[in-house]
């Protein structure tokens, strides 16, 4: 593969004015070592997608871009979250960029595993996860929310990389094939597994946020895990099924528990006929919204329309060269 490939740094910044120009000295200085070294194409820039911040986070990207040829940034009409941002990040770079690498604003995730990224992505890889090695640093509650998270993620079916936030690098073909996943609730971390293709893992250590706040409260962490299990999970729906068979059965239990009680007289009039009705009307109701639930979970799977496969290598001819003799 040939090196000196354009690299393009996707940070999505929503009112990051007291870390921006921090941000930016620090990547300038990595990306020219690059540049130096032959490792990346002077044309390789960081790219700024500002999302709807509030604050003077749009004008510090624009003086930044005058100041620095390197810089550039897009701008979104309002603020659409952490995921949308980087999507419309990414969207845009792949028409210019031949490998791409997706980071906070902030820079808790070291940009020293940049060099492992894109000595993996020069062996072949298509797609390399940065994954913390390990959190001392958080604040406990970040910790363990962030932990169980992931444990929880895995619990529910969805198939994500431990640990591992967005700091990750894609290659253009990759991002070709991410623009065929229409989806609207976006979990991007739960798609690249999808798409496949020859990946590897960097390691690194997380540090603290520099300056600013975390643009991630409980609630909004709470809505990501929901949005990543339903938009990748139908579990939660087979818990319905499994729930309605099992009061099922267990009606049937109390049924001949109650037939017993009837026939050894420790009962009083009618109450036979309403633990029977309430029990067994209970498991099939429950077992009908399973069902349902089943057929409804198939039509969301079909609705998002996800490629059915993607084809990394072909050994066939093309047309061109088919017909040419
Ligand atoms: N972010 C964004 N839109 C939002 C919230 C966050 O673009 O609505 C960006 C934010 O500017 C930062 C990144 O997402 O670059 C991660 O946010 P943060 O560092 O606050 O999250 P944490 O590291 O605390 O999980
Ligand atoms: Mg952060």
């Amino acid at each position: 593969m040939k090196k000196n490939n354009i690299l393009y740094i996707i940070i999505p910044c929503f009112n990051e004015e007291k870390v921006l120009k921090n941000t930016t000295k620090r990547l300038v200085k990595k990306l020219n070592e690059f540049i130096k070294n032959n490792k990346i194409s002077k044309n390789s820039k960081i790219m700024y997608v500002n999302d709807g911040s509030r604050d003077e986070t749009w004008n510090i990207i624009k003086e930044l871009n005058n100041k620095e040829k390197m810089v550039t940034g897009i701008s979104l009409s309002r603020n659409k979250g952490h995921q949308n941002a980087l999507l419309a990040g990414l969207m845009t770079a792949k028409e210019y960029a031949d490998v791409v690498i997706s980071m906070d604003a902030d820079l808790q995730d070291d940009i020293d595993a940049i060099d492992e990224m894109l000595d993996k992505y020069y062996d072949g890889c298509q797609i390399v996860y940065g994954v913390r090695k390990a959190r001392k640093k958080d604040s406990f509650f970040k910790r363990v929310t962030a932990q169980g998270f992931y444990k929880f993620m895995k619990l529910m079916g969805v198939d994500i990389i431990y640990n591992h936030a967005d700091y990750r690098l894609t290659s253009k073909i990759v991002l070709d094939e991410l623009e065929n996943y229409k989806e609207v609730n976006l979990f991007l971390r739960g798609i690249f597994p999808l798409i496949g293709f020859k990946t590897d893992i960097v390691y690194y250590d997380r540090a603290e946020r520099f300056a600013g706040k975390s643009k991630y409260p409980l609630k909004k962490m709470l809505n990501f895990a929901w949005d990543g299990i339903t938009s990748f999970s139908v579990k939660p729906i087979r818990f319905i099924l499994t729930f309605g068979i099992l009061i099922l059965i267990l009606s049937f239990i109390l049924i001949c528990y109650s037939i017993v009680m009837k026939i050894t007289n420790h009962t009083v009039p009618g109450w036979t006929f309403i633990i029977c009705s309430i029990w067994f009307i209970a498991g099939v109701q429950m077992l009908s919204l399973g069902i349902i639930g089943e057929y409804i979970g198939k039509i969301y799977n079909e609705t998002k329309g996800r490629p059915r496969f993607i084809i990394s290598e072909n050994l066939l001819e093309t047309k061109e060269t088919r017909y040419k003799d």
